[in-house]
């Protein structure tokens, strides 16, 4: 899989993991004995990251991660079947052909969404 697709991922699955962490703010005191530090300071540490690894992006990259994140939960979506699980929009073949499996950073031309092939 390419790199930028790899660090894209991945700071989708730190996000998530942020969301998840707020959801359960009521259960504060299981989640600090858990983890052995404040929420806050849980959060604070994953945006670091977050924040971290967008800096190793080319610009072109992060300023349209940034700019789809903004109004999308998930930045980055699957192709299933070359549709886009985005805007269920079917995506070109060649997007979709194998000779290109992830190892470009291609974006959905319906929602701009980042895309990244799956069986
Ligand atoms: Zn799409």
């Amino acid at each position: 899989m390419h790199p930028h697709l790899e660090i894209l991922l991945e700071i989708q699955d730190l996000k998530t993991q942020r969301r998840e962490l707020e959801e359960t703010g009521a259960d504060r005191e299981v989640q600090e004995s858990v983890f052995g530090l404040g929420i806050d300071e849980a959060l604070g540490q994953i945006d670091a990251k977050v924040e971290e690894m967008l800096e190793s992006l080319p610009t072109a990259v992060r300023s349209r991660y940034v700019r789809i994140a903004a109004r999308n939960t998930r930045a980055m979506v699957p192709v299933i079947r070359g549709t886009c699980y985005g805007c269920f929009v079917q995506v070109p073949t060649a997007l979709a052909s194998d000779a290109a499996r992830n190892e470009e950073v291609r974006s959905c031309q319906s929602c701009g969404r980042f895309l990244y092939l799956i069986d």
